[in-house]
């Protein structure tokens, strides 16, 4: 349990889109509609208090989380965990697309 709570604690500082580090972002998060910071995505998923592309299915996401990681040269383990923790992350999780999540 205790371990759990730790891993919920890390996630919150995370964008809950692709799941990058918010501290990682160079505008320490995206914009509200009021102008204000979000924390909960980071300024490439979400913009102006809406996802800069709605229509992103978690099929793209992962995708793209592996190219980005490709770039980057993470071994093949690493992409493959971080692209199946994308389905875990809140604005897919009630999706329900991915059946890696429920297992
Ligand atoms: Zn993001």
């Amino acid at each position: 349990m205790k371990k759990l709570l730790k891993q919920l604690e890390l996630e919150k500082n995370r964008c809950q889109s692709c799941g990058m580090p918010l501290q990682f972002d160079p505008q320490d998060g995206g914009s509200e509609a009021d102008g204000s910071r979000s924390r909960t995505y980071c300024s490439y998923c979400y913009a102006d208090g809406q996802f800069r592309e709605p229509g992103l299915s978690l099929e793209d996401m992962q995708q793209r989380v592996r190219q980005l990681l490709r770039k980057r040269n993470a071994p093949w383990y690493i992409r493959a965990y971080m692209a199946h923790r994308v389905a875990t992350l809140a604005r897919w999780r009630s999706a329900g697309s991915c059946a890696c999540s429920r297992t």
